[in-house]
């Protein structure tokens, strides 16, 4: 889709949202529809998406020749104010007295403090809650730029587990997998979680000084961006050989994450996953310690809609991308997660990472 009619539909969604606007700050957003990408600073650089009339883009004067250098020119008119300005009263003129405006997650407080005081009859929402569906449906050339990103990833994760694992620290293992994501076409790397033994068992846990040993599960959860699209991929490994319950676990996970990605279909509620998965984990006993929801959207960002949790019931559409990523975590001792990101087709479900998910031994 062009970036023509992406705006037109960010204006489709508005109306039948009911919503008189859409504020959109620097941000995977402002990207998505006008390809412009400038630093979220102090000064106010908002589109103001409205169904009414063509969409404006206001920056700082000195951000102008950014703003004219960029892909937005030719698609919004671009209004700039002065540091002698109030950018606000620029924006209040802009955007309706009254109803409902959605604004971008990521405007900062100060921002929307300052707008809110200047117009009091208007309801302000978060877009992702407002507008779910803006980048969760991906086009053709968005889902081969998420294939490639998962293609790379699971060939990083093939370099490491080649070793070495054991008697090294968990930091040199994520400095590996962000050399590796470099290596395997990535432009850069946003996370490297490496947890190994109690490490394991905090599912953002900080890789650290710790050296592997003998017996140890391994969780490596790991991602950065092709062509601006993430990569988010988790496999566990065990260092030697797994004790009788490491391998249990790891035999349920994977059972949960096998029943999550099969219960992924057009028209399916998002939550059925996250049953899908759940029901497997609580049938083994372990419903208390699977304690986040199965998963999330990506796309230009890691972590974006469709939430995949017990909570949303919103069905699941062709194109749609996101991770199904249970996991079981036993405080102080390890845990488990295996995690993919799949690709909702028209009659199914594709997956997009293909590494391994069984538990390897590495050394
Ligand atoms: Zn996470
Ligand atoms: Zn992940
Ligand atoms: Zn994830």
């Amino acid at each position: 889709m062009s970036r023509e009619a992406r705006l037109r539909r960010a204006r489709e969604l508005c109306a039948e949202a009911n919503l008189g606007a859409l504020l959109v700050p620097p941000s995977p957003d402002l990207v998505y529809l006008t390809g412009y990408d400038p630093p979220a600073l102090e000064r106010a650089t908002l589109l103001v998406v409205r169904t009414g009339a063509d969409a404006v883009l206001v920056v700082p004067e000195l951000e102008r020749p950014l703003a004219e250098a960029s892909s937005a020119a030719g698609l919004v008119d671009i209004v700039s104010w002065t540091d002698e300005m109030d950018p606000y009263a620029a924006l209040v003129e802009l955007a309706p007295g009254s109803g409902t405006v959605a604004v971008g997650d990521r405007l900062w407080a100060s921002h929307l403090l300052a707008l809110s005081r200047l117009v009091p009859g208007v309801t302000f929402v978060p877009s992702s809650r407002a507008l779910p569906l803006l980048r969760a449906i991906k086009e053709p050339e968005e889902l081969a730029r998420l294939s490639a990103a998962a293609r790379g990833a699971d060939a990083a994760l093939e370099d490491v587990v080649s070793g070495p694992f054991l008697g090294t620290r968990e930091a040199d293992v994520a400095a590996a997998l962000a050399a590796s994501l470099l290596a395997h076409g990535h432009e850069s790397v946003a996370f490297t979680i490496v947890g190994s033994a109690q490490g394991a068992a905090s599912p953002h846990h900080a890789p650290g000084e710790r050296r592997i040993r003998d017996g140890d599960a391994v969780v490596m959860d790991f991602g950065g961006r092709v062509g601006g699209y993430c990569s988010d991929i988790t496999r566990t490994v065990v260092a030697g050989e797994a004790d009788r319950e490491l391998a249990r676990i790891h035999e349920i996970v994977l059972r949960a994450q096998e029943a999550g990605v099969r219960a992924v279909r057009p028209g399916a509620a998002a939550s059925e996953v996250d049953r899908a998965c759940r029901e497997v984990i609580a049938e083994s006993g372990y419903a208390e310690r699977f304690v986040h929801r199965t998963g999330h959207g990506i796309g230009l960002e890691e972590h974006e809609p469709p939430w995949i949790s017990a909570g949303n019931d919103e069905p699941l559409r062709s194109g749609m991308t996101f991770s199904v990523e249970p996991g079981i975590y036993l405080p102080g001792r390890f845990g488990v997660r295996i995690e993919d990101i799949v690709a909702v087709t028209d009659d199914g479900v594709q997956r997009l990472n293909e590494a391994p998910r069984v538990l390897r031994s590495v050394n």
